[in-house]
């Protein structure tokens, strides 16, 4: 049985793609991982329509939870505006909605070919970016992202605008193989953009 949403420390995960234009060294779907330590089969046969994901939530006590988080075992951006439908159906049906965070790679509009910051305003509360590293040599190294340097560009200007329209945006970076300077490195490039840093602990295999 595949997973559309899943329970993790008090949050409801919602997961609606498993497509990714990266290959991150620490990406837990390397390895033939099926899930993550969050829960097991991420892999969907097909991709829940914007109807079939809206049930699954509808049928969660949405406001028991202190975040609903749009994730993926995958770029959850690809889906962006089945996100912002969603957002919307759910803003509008269900009292009490908790904050919503996206966690995304920061790619959305080199995916889409257009800025789709303006319309994460009033509907995602909080965004998660991973900024993985301090220069594009260390990006593209840990990230390995389809179109290179683009991806790197595109990740620093999204985040240039997102904290225009998002009220929480934060960077992360995975503490595997980084040092306490090149750890400063990034949070000093994600304060220039107006981001918080988050540093994450690595989950081996
Ligand atoms: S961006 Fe996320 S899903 Fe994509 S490869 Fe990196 S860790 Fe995995």
């Amino acid at each position: 049985m595949e997973t559309i949403t899943y329970e993790y420390e008090n949050a409801l995960y919602v997961n609606l793609t498993n497509r990714c234009d990266c290959s991150c060294v620490f990406c837990l779907r390397h390895n033939g991982h099926k899930g993550s330590i969050y829960a097991d089969d991420l892999w969907l046969d097909h991709e829940p329509t914007r109807e079939e994901a809206l049930r699954d939530l509808l049928d969660r006590d949405l406001p028991s939870y202190r975040e609903l988080v749009f994730c993926g075992f995958g770029e959850p951006t690809y889906r962006i505006d089945d996100i912002l439908w969603l957002v919307d159906e759910l803003k509008r049906t269900v009292p009490g909605l908790p904050p919503v965070r996206i966690n995304t790679n920061g790619h959305a509009n080199l995916l889409h070919g257009r800025d789709v910051c303006p319309d994460l305003k009033g509907r995602i509360d909080v965004l998660s970016i991973s900024l993985n590293g301090s220069t594009p040599e260390e990006y593209l190294a840990v990230t390995q992202p389809r179109d290179g340097i683009l991806a790197w560009k595109s990740m620093l200007d999204f985040t240039r605008e997102a904290v225009k329209y998002v009220p929480t945006v934060m960077m992360t970076v995975v503490d595997k193989d980084k040092s306490p300077e090149e750890i400063q490195r990034c949070r000093e490039l994600c304060e220039s953009l107006g981001a918080h840093l988050r540093v994450r602990a690595y989950i081996p295999d």
